[in-house]
Order: structure tokens, then C-alpha cells, then sequence
């Protein structure tokens, strides 16, 4: 496409309809009443920093309140933003979906509904919009985001390894850019999941840092199933047993939060991985994808690697140890940064618990 065709001012001010009832804009055509009602709008899903809508009362409004950048979390509002374009259009409604450009935030919403109803890739919902708007272009960790939502089959979900991955890999992320977490997803500590009964799915809030030490309980209360999820090309066999404490037998992980990982990359995986903060979420989810066909760890590791869990104590620090929570002998350590295996991989995060101390 031509330079003159791309930066076309009237296409980059006005709004273009995608498919039947869906337009996208940037946020000229949004404030604009004349253009809103010349094309019919009726719903407006605006996803912007800060910025009030523009016409409260005469349009039905859904905000999404984030910047854009790789690290924002997009695919975590896939199944509202679906659910409120594909109601309106079947009421026979008109919707926009508008950020500051009309080129990452909304193309990113525009092209996940489109890839869910039309089951396609990224690529192709990123060509199919370009057609009408030629400067959608997403940045990479929405991209990211997008290629993990056609790896989960368009349904976000929790009790989906690659999600969680994906989630843990943007607490990381988050941590290291504002230095804490303002939510934490966490594996359900397995002895409460026995206790409880019924799946516990969700997540909580973590609360602003440092946490007020009220009582006993941890500050950190968000769990998520540990048994529900399952990997595709996984056979579905009879779970493995929880990991133990070697010296007192208390269950500590479930299998499913146990993170394989490819043994034995050396040196250049860390450097890459410890400098390059940007890429740690698609890195991530690459390296889960391809090395859940692994199978166990190798020989050489001497550890374990696992999903943060809901004992773990001090989760917003940078590192910590982690101990059992009942006999509280030592069983590893935990860095948001990353640590290597003995086998000379590098993961990040780490949440390590030595072979020696667990019963696996
Ligand atoms: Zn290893
Ligand atoms: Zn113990």
C-alpha cells in the first residue's frame, strides 16, 4: 500500500465499518455527533487512558480504561467486549470501537471479535481490517495477546494453563515496570481445593503494597482451579499426585501448576530473557507452548518450577525463600526476575522448589 493511502487524512478521521454493524475509528469520528449518527451508532466501546465519553446518555457506552503498551492487558475484557458487540449487532445496533489512533486498542478488540466469529488467525483479522483502515497495527504484545487467544479457542479461561502462563508472565512484567503487582493470580493451594469442595475459580485483588498486616491470613488471596485445565494434544490420563514436603508429606502444588521447561539453554537465553523485559510475554508463551510436549524436566534439573501458589509468603517482594507452610523447612526461593535451573535454563518468573525437598 501506498504512503499517500496510509496516511490518507479523511480515512484516519473518519470511521470505517468492518463487517455489518461493527465500525472502528479513531477519536475524531468518536466525538463527533454528526458522523456517530450519520452511520447509525448506537453503542460505543471506547479504549483510551482517560477520557470521558464524550455524548453520556445518547450512546451506550463500555469503557476500557488502559494505555498502549505490550504490557497492558487486553485479553482479559476478549469476552466482555464480544458479548457487547455481538448483542448489539443481533438487536439489530450499530457499534463503535474507538481508542486514541483507531490503530492498536481498537483494532486489537476489533480483531479478536472477528476472530472468534470468523475462527481465523491474527494475520488474517489484522489484513482484513486493514483493507478498510490501513493503519491498524496492533503493538507486538497485543499481537501476543491475540495469537494466545486463538491458541485457547477464543474462550478466556482461567483453568487454561496457557492463560495463567500468560497472566504470571505479565505479573512479571508489571512488577518490574511500577514494582509491584496490583493483582496477583495464584494456584490454589491444593489442600484447600480438597477442603472446599467445589472448584474455586477467580481471582481477587492483592491489595495496594505493602499490605497492612492484619491477622493471620495472607495478603494474597486470589486462587484459581488447579485441576481444571487441560492442554491441547494432552491425553487425558489420571492426574499425578500434588508435589509433597519431603520431610512432614503436607501437599504443596498440584501437577497442573508445575511448569515444564526445555532443558538445558545456556547462557544466551539469560542474558536475552534478563534484558529484554518487552518480549518476556510472548517468550513466554512460545516457550510453554512448545514445551509442554517435552514432557517431565530432564535429568539434569534439580529443581522444580512452579506456578506461584497462594502459601507462598512475601509474593510482592522482588525474591524470597519459600518454606512449607506447615513444618516450614526449606524448600526453595522465588525470584520475579527470573532464575536458571541447574540444568541452565532460565525462567522467569521462578518459582523454584529443590527435587531434594519435594516428593514429586
Ligand atoms: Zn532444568
Ligand atoms: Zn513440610
Amino acid at each position: 500500500m501506498g504512503f499517500e493511502q496510509l496516511y490518507d487524512p479523511a480515512n484516519i478521521r473518519g470511521m470505517q465499518e468492518i463487517v455489518p454493524g461493527l465500525f472502528l475509528s479513531g477519536s475524531q469520528a468518536a466525538q463527533n455527533r454528526e458522523i456517530l449518527n450519520e452511520n447509525g451508532i448506537t453503542h460505543v466501546i471506547q479504549v483510551t487512558d482517560i477520557l470521558t465519553p464524550k455524548f453520556p446518555g445518547e450512546f451506550i457506552y463500555k469503557l476500557i480504561t488502559v494505555p498502549d503498551l505490550d504490557e497492558t492487558n487486553l485479553i482479559k475484557h476478549f469476552a466482555a467486549t464480544y458479548k457487547f458487540i455481538q448483542e448489539a449487532i443481533d438487536n439489530g445496533k450499530k457499534v463503535l470501537v474507538h481508542c486514541m489512533a483507531g490503530a492498536s486498542r481498537s483494532v486489537t478488540i476489533v480483531c479478536a471479535y472477528l476472530m472468534k466469529t470468523k475462527q481465523i488467525s491474527t494475520e488474517e483479522a489484522i489484513a482484513l481490517v486493514r483493507e478498510l483502515r490501513p493503519i491498524a497495527d496492533p503493538n507486538n504484545g497485543f499481537r501476543a495477546q491475540l495469537d494466545l487467544y486463538a491458541d485457547i479457542e477464543y474462550e478466556v479461561d482461567i483453568n487454561r494453563s496457557e492463560y495463567r502462563r500468560f497472566l504470571i508472565s505479565a505479573m512479571a512484567a508489571e512488577r518490574e515496570m511500577i514494582g509491584y503487582i496490583q493483582e496477583m493470580t495464584l494456584a490454589a493451594d491444593p489442600m484447600k481445593a480438597v477442603q472446599s469442595g467445589p472448584r474455586i475459580a477467580g481471582r481477587l485483588p492483592a491489595g495496594p503494597l505493602p499490605a497492612p498486616p492484619t491477622g493471620p491470613l495472607p495478603d494474597v488471596r486470589a486462587m484459581i482451579d488447579p485441576r481444571g485445565s487441560t492442554t491441547l494434544g494432552q491425553a487425558q490420563s489420571r492426574p499425578l499426585p500434588p508435589l509433597k514436603c519431603k520431610k512432614c508429606r503436607r501437599a504443596l502444588v498440584s501437577r497442573d501448576n508445575v511448569i515444564e521447561h526445555m532443558p538445558g539453554q545456556g547462557q544466551n537465553a539469560f542474558e536475552y530473557r534478563k534484558r529484554d523485559a518487552v518480549l518476556h510475554i510472548s517468550e513466554a508463551i512460545q516457550s510453554n507452548n512448545t514445551t509442554v510436549r517435552h514432557g517431565a524436566s530432564g535429568a539434569g534439573c534439580q529443581q522444580y518450577f512452579v506456578e506461584p501458589v497462594e502459601w507462598i509468603q512475601g509474593l510482592q517482594g522482588l525474591e524470597g525463600k519459600i518454606a512449607c507452610p506447615k513444618c516450614d523447612s526449606k524448600l526453595g526461593a522465588f525470584n520475579w526476575s527470573g532464575d536458571q535451573c541447574s540444568c541452565g535454563a532460565w525462567v522467569t518468573p521462578a518459582f523454584m522448589m529443590h527435587k531434594g525437598k519435594v516428593d514429586g
